[in-house]
């Protein structure tokens, strides 16, 4: 019997055997020609999968983390006010990077756990200051919540904000369309819908974030995020030429590669439409299941994860018996609700029958851990939105 479980969270996910196979290979220098080409390569397809033609890419090693910090470093200059829509965990992490670089922050919260800030308050607190940037979390991994990023930037740009998306949870699995939306900045990191194993955080600035960029008054205060130091390297391996700043992470950045083919070969259109599917039969099973979700309303709900409560008599030891039934999934992150739900990720490569794997092995450890609940109640929910596609 296969002894490898599916790993099923909201990253890293599963990946690819040809992404796999090209962290596999003899690692070359930064500098050979066919590295070189693959680098270029890279930063052309992410302006492909951002829907952003004229965004600057960035490439660097690093975590999620990374790729906010460097939006909030090279932007923020001492002083500058900021708004944070925050829906969640990373709501919090990104206002408090923006104050460690001296932004004036305000956060527009969503009332409860599981919901969204009204758009309503958003502008308002848009109107009373004059804001240089917004950020909006895509999808709040804490809380399976996604925030409707097209109406918020539409906003953010009315009342002349920068917008800036962390869409670690998302780009490449929600539909984000970066310049049509006006959205400054997205990021995101390799683990999550890219694909590609830990180790790369990916950005791209629209013109507007460039030239507030040049426009700076004051030094970027962190070295290594600095886009001073960056932004010619990214030139040159777009223009096939070398130059040096930090070693790039060789291997990664071949598997990124090999991710963004596969990701342009299905299609921005039929990879959203996937994510949306896969989430509904998810979605429909949890509820056949009789477990409640994170998000308040359906309309709210991610694509990337499902974010289920515990039912009744049911706590976190039941993860390990899902596990034992051979789908790893992940525990609460959410600090209010940490030991009362789980999440489902469903990113990436993820497929119809990973779905059905995941939802049966949910069962199992719902039934084993005391549940009662009908076998099959969540496959057949799961099997008849499947049907529909
Ligand atoms: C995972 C995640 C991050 C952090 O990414 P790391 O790679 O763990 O640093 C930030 N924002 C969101 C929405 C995420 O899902």
């Amino acid at each position: 019997m296969k002894d490898r479980l599916l790993l099923m969270i909201p990253g890293p996910i599963e990946f690819t055997p040809e992404v796999m196979r090209a962290m596999g290979m003899p690692t070359t220098s930064h500098i050979a020609p066919n590295f070189i080409e693959v680098f270029g390569q890279v930063l052309e397809r992410l302006r492909e999968v951002f829907l952003c033609p004229d965004g600057q890419p960035f490439v660097v090693a690093g975590s999620g983390t990374l790729a906010m910090d460097m939006a909030a470093a090279n932007l923020v200059e001492p002083g500058d006010r900021a708004l944070v829509v925050n829906t969640g965990v990373f709501g919090d992490r990104f206002a408090a990077i923006l104050e460690r670089y001296g932004a004036e922050v305000t956060q527009v919260q969503a009332p409860v756990v599981g919901e969204v800030p009204a758009l309503e308050e958003v502008e308002a607190t848009l109107r009373t200051a004059d804001y240089k940037l917004m950020t909006i979390t895509h999808v709040d991994t804490s809380t399976g919540v996604a925030a409707d990023v097209k109406a918020l930037a539409e906003l953010g740009r009315r009342y002349g904000a920068l917008v800036v998306v962390d869409g670690v949870c998302a780009v490449a699995g929600e539909e984000m369309r970066q310049q049509e939306w006006g959205i400054d900045i997205a990021l995101t990191a390799s683990q999550k819908a890219i694909g590609v194993p830990p180790g790369l955080a990916l950005l791209v600035a629209g013109p507007r974030a460039m030239e507030t960029f040049r426009q700076r008054k004051t030094p970027v205060t962190n070295y290594y995020a600095d886009w001073s130091n960056w932004l010619p390297i990214m030139e040159a391996y777009e223009a096939r030429r070398v130059a040096y700043f930090g070693t790039p992470p060789v291997n990664l950045i071949w598997a990124l590669n090999v991710s963004l083919g596969q990701i342009l070969g299905e299609g921005m259109e039929t990879r959203f439409e996937r994510h949306r599917r896969l989430s509904q039969a998810m979605k429909a099973a949890v509820r056949a299941m009789g477990l409640e979700q994170v998000p308040r309303r359906p309309e709210i709900g991610a694509h990337t994860l499902t974010a289920p409560y515990f039912p009744e008599g049911i706590d976190r030891s039941v993860l390990a018996r899902i596990r034992a039934a051979g789908v790893i999934v992940a525990g609460g992150l959410h600090p209010a609700i940490k030991d009362r739900y789980f999440r489902i990720g469903h990113m990436g490569a993820v497929s119809p029958s990973d779905i059905l794997t995941t939802v049966g092995a949910i069962e199992r450890g719902l039934i084993e851990a005391g549940y009662d609940l009908k076998p099959g109640l969540g496959l057949t929910a799961a099997q008849a939105v499947l049907a529909e596609g």
